[in-house]
């Protein structure tokens, strides 16, 4: 198989319902994101996809969805009273925003929306919250 790759780095804020330790306070990332695409063939330039195109489709999308932005679960208690004090700063999400999450998200939803007029997949998505803690997710 023939991939390519691009990161983007963002910041943004989190909470993580549920965590034992202080990731259940407010707090934030700057978070590098790494995307992994594939195409059943290489164009006639003998590409994946041109670099400018994930650049365009996805970290774009990243820089207009997330970055400084707070990610906040539908389900967290904390929603209702943080949507009154600033709306606009929130991205209300359906899961919770563990870097896992985030990386399911893109890969199942943003991807296939993003790159839906190419012939090239989203396959893999790896989140970094800091340069030593990541979390990836894969589809074939
Ligand atoms: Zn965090």
């Amino acid at each position: 198989m023939i991939i390519a790759e691009r990161y983007h780095d963002i910041s943004c804020g989190h909470r993580v319902v549920g965590h034992e330790g202080k990731c259940r306070f407010l707090h934030g990332h700057n978070y590098r994101i790494h995307f992994t695409i594939t195409a059943s063939k290489l164009d006639p330039v003998g590409r994946v996809l041109d670099f400018s195109i994930i650049k365009s489709h996805l970290c774009e999308w990243l820089e207009h969805h997330f970055d400084h932005k707070f990610l906040m679960w539908e389900q967290d208690e904390l929603l209702e009273q943080l949507l009154e004090i600033q709306k606009e700063s929130l991205v209300v999400v359906p899961f919770n925003p563990t870097a896992e999450n985030i990386a399911k998200y893109l890969v199942e939803v943003v991807g296939p929306n993003q790159l839906a007029d190419t012939t090239a997949k989203l396959i893999s998505c790896k989140v970094e919250e800091t340069s030593k803690c990541s979390a990836s997710y894969s589809i074939d």
